[in-house]
């Protein structure tokens, strides 16, 4: 599993704004690359230009194959798939259905499958991984929003994709629930994969990410392994959502 993201000269504009100002990055096969940044830096944007959600200039590889041509739905089913900053499933739907729409979509891990006792037995067996077992057959309304955000995850992880790209998984999560979350990314979710973790929480991102990158006003303003990148004051505080020249 994993595959390598390389991504040339991005560039996003929204009228007058820029969201993402001529980014370039690579995230290696296998590897986690954290991304932080102020509000409005472009980090969610990055994301959905990845995912193909918004259309911007500039290129994106997936292991060397250029993808930025195509369509999400193909992206997809190449094995880049998202999580949203607020999770988003379709709520008319059970848990384990949403789970089967996923994999349905992406016709990734069980292809040539057709035995639907067993592909259940798989789905219900990556819910059990999230925590979710007990869930299966309850509608979204019911879960608390910790267990959407798992249900979100554990989706991903049952697509078998390559390249996951978090958006702030731990957004509205209690100190516990982010503690439990990061347990669950390192042990299940991240092995094998390669993962864009978008995070505004410094320990999330110093015990889950290889490298750091640090987004402002959609540029690039450190790179790094995040304790030498946490390490500049500057940062720390452009981070935190002060006036770096107070
Ligand atoms: P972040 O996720 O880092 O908080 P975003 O990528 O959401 O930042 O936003 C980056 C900039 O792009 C902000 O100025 C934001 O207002 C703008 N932006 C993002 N999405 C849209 C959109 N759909 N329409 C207009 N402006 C947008
Ligand atoms: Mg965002």
């Amino acid at each position: 599993m994993g595959a390598s993201l390389d991504i040339t000269g991005l560039t996003l504009r929204f009228g007058g704004v820029t969201a993402l100002d001529g980014l370039d990055l690579s995230v290696a096969s296998g590897t986690v690359l954290g991304v932080a940044g102020p509000n409005g830096s472009g980090k969610s944007s990055l994301i959905n230009v990845l995912t193909g959600h918004y259309q911007a200039n500039g290129k994106i590889a997936l292991d060397g194959q250029p993808i930025e041509h195509l369509a999400t739905s193909e992206r997809a089913r190449l094995g880049l798939v998202r999580t949203f900053q607020t999770p988003r499933v379709y709520r008319r739907m059970s848990v384990i259905d949403n789970m089967r729409v996923a994999v349905h979509a992406t016709q990734a891990i069980f292809r040539g499958r057709s035995d639907r006792r067993h592909r259940d037995g798989r789905l219900r067996d990556d819910l059990a991984i999230f925590g979710l077992s007990h869930r299966a057959d309850a509608l979204p309304d019911a879960l608390t929003p910790y267990e959407l955000r798992l249900l979100e995850l554990a989706r991903a992880h049952a697509t078998g994709a390559t390249v996951v790209l978090l958006d702030e998984p731990s957004a509205g999560a209690s100190e516990d629930e982010a503690h439990r979350l990061s347990r669950i990314l390192i042990e299940h979710l991240m092995p094998g994969r390669t993962v864009l973790l978008v995070e505004h929480r410094l320990d999330m991102l110093r015990a889950l990410c290889a490298d750091l990158v640090v987004l402002r006003a959609g540029r690039k303003i450190a790179f790094g392994s995040p304790s030498a990148v946490l390490d500049s004051r500057e940062i720390r505080t452009c981070l935190m959502g002060e006036p770096v020249d107070a």
